[in-house]
């Protein structure tokens, strides 16, 4: 009976062991963080995201961060066009790295999604064929994966606009916050703030107005947890930063009795020459109505730098067609609507990069901005290396347009003034977690945002 009641003893304590260690292993599971990936790619660059979240599904209240982020090497993806199967190597090369950042028994678990904005729009509007091939090339590289790969997809303006003005109430805790008791709720009198992303080829705008113009196909109704938010969002095409500066050089070319072989652009510093194909300037649809006669793709022409900010300004003015909004309040450029600016804004992507090399960044005055704008338009190029924290030639170039650019685009398009303007933060992260829409973007698709309040999409119809 002593040995019956001794091995019965046994039996449990090997019993409870297993359990212990089941239990263990089952925390362990549950408690190791989730990934997520997502490739921006834009119509410069392609950036990879990591980002990551406790398992204990607190994930649905405003705790995802960002982990890691790589940029890709070479162009965006919309440059692949005739030779899509060479977008692998450069990609491959960061997901080398994302996969030695998540435990490598949780990569079958993580999903991918990449999203592609104006580049790939435009590349789809002049070739729709060489878009898909690009975005199937993509598509064949992530099935070698290991990662749950969830597509790639071409977003249209508005999503991006959207996802990036989520993103950026997301990081702020406008949407939640833990209270007293440690429990998260809807922050008490919480504004959103208003966001503005200068891309390479488009530009954004969202913001939530005083009033909802439900006559306007542009205002977006957005249901997050519980609350329903009335987004003004609008995205020009060709008003990226990259697309408005090729626009300006195809114009200058333009002039009348010029020798079309050599421009002078008030924009680059005085001294700086450079030689630039017409591919360059006149391949993409933004510039295809400035084309000349006798384009020739492989062509080359010599830019000049003359270092004038007054004639820069004049020039960086006729990008835009402020007439045709004929006065009217409520439209910002080229007839657009857009209701009275409201509340902070976050100013990020192309907007920071520019404020941060005439050495501005957070808020500031507009005077402060005019005033270092000039200055810095009035530099000898060979000053500039000692003027910029990091010096890369084809950024460096163009910071006097883009300041000029920004200037015209805050203030007379989107009527940004004395007042408003020190309202705009222009930031490019919110601790370690960059403003993207990217973010935005996956926490969406992955129905991070709690299921009894999804986004939802509704389009407000006249
Ligand atoms: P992205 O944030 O990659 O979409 O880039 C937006 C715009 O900023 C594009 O016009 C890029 O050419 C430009 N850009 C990207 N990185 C930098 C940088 N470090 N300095 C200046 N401009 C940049």
């Amino acid at each position: 009976i002593i040995i019956i009641i001794i091995i019965i003893f046994f039996i449990i304590i090997f019993k409870i062991i297993i359990i212990i260690f089941i239990f263990i292993y089952f925390l362990n599971s549950i408690s190791s963080p989730q990934h997520g990936i997502v490739l921006d790619a834009g119509s410069s660059r392609t950036t990879v995201y990591v980002y990551e979240w406790p398992a204990e599904k607190e994930n649905n209240t405003g705790v995802v961060s960002q982990t890691y982020k790589c940029n890709v090497k070479g162009p965006g993806i919309s440059s692949y066009g005739s030779n899509p199967q060479e977008i692998a190597k450069p990609i491959d090369d960061c997901i080398h790295k994302v996969k030695e950042k998540i435990p490598s028994h949780l990569h079958k678990s993580t999903p991918v999604y990449l999203g592609a904005t104006a580049g790939m729009r435009l590349l789809r509007l002049q070739n729709e064929t060489t878009a898909n091939e690009v975005l199937e090339s993509v598509h064949n590289y992530f099935t070698s994966q290991p990662f749950e790969f969830r597509g790639a997809q071409i977003i249209t303006g508005q999503e991006e606009g959207v996802y990036g003005w989520i993103t950026a109430n997301y990081l702020m805790g406008n949407f939640l916050e833990k209270n007293i008791w440690r429990t998260w709720v809807h922050p008490r009198g919480a504004e959103t703030t208003g966001e503005l992303d200068l891309g390479g080829a488009s530009t954004q705008i969202s913001f939530i107005p005083e009033e909802s113009m439900q006559s306007s196909n542009s205002t977006l109704q957005v249901q997050l947890y519980g609350y329903e938010y009335s987004v003004y969002t609008h995205s020009f095409q060709c008003y990226g930063r990259d697309e408005a500066e090729k626009r300006l050089l195809a114009s200058l070319m333009q002039q009348p009795g010029l020798n079309k072989s050599t421009i002078d652009n008030p924009c680059y510093p005085q001294s700086y020459k450079t030689a630039l194909t017409m591919k360059h300037l006149h391949g993409s649809l933004c510039t295809e109505s400035l084309k000349p006669a006798d384009y020739k793709p492989v062509q080359l022409v010599n830019v000049r730098g003359t270092g004038d900010p007054a004639l820069c300004q004049e020039k960086v003015s006729l990008l835009f067609n402020f007439t045709a909004c004929n006065g009217r309040e409520d439209c910002s450029f080229n007839g657009v609507h857009q209701p009275k600016l409201k509340g902070k804004f976050v100013a990020f992507s192309g907007f920071y990069y520019t404020a941060n090399a005439l050495n501005l960044t957070g808020r500031f005055s507009l005077a402060d901005f005019n005033s270092s704008m000039w200055s810095f338009c009035s530099q000898n190029w060979n000053q500039l290396p000692f003027m910029l924290p990091k010096f890369d030639e084809v950024y460096a170039r163009s910071y006097c347009f883009s300041a000029n650019y920004i200037y015209y685009l805050l203030v007379h398009g989107y009527k940004f003034n004395t007042e408003t303007w020190p309202q705009i933060h222009f930031q490019k992260e919110v601790g370690n977690s960059s403003i993207a829409w990217s973010l935005g973007y996956m926490l969406s698709l992955t129905n991070m945002i709690p299921a009894e309040s999804t986004l939802i999409w509704l389009p407000v119809h006249p």
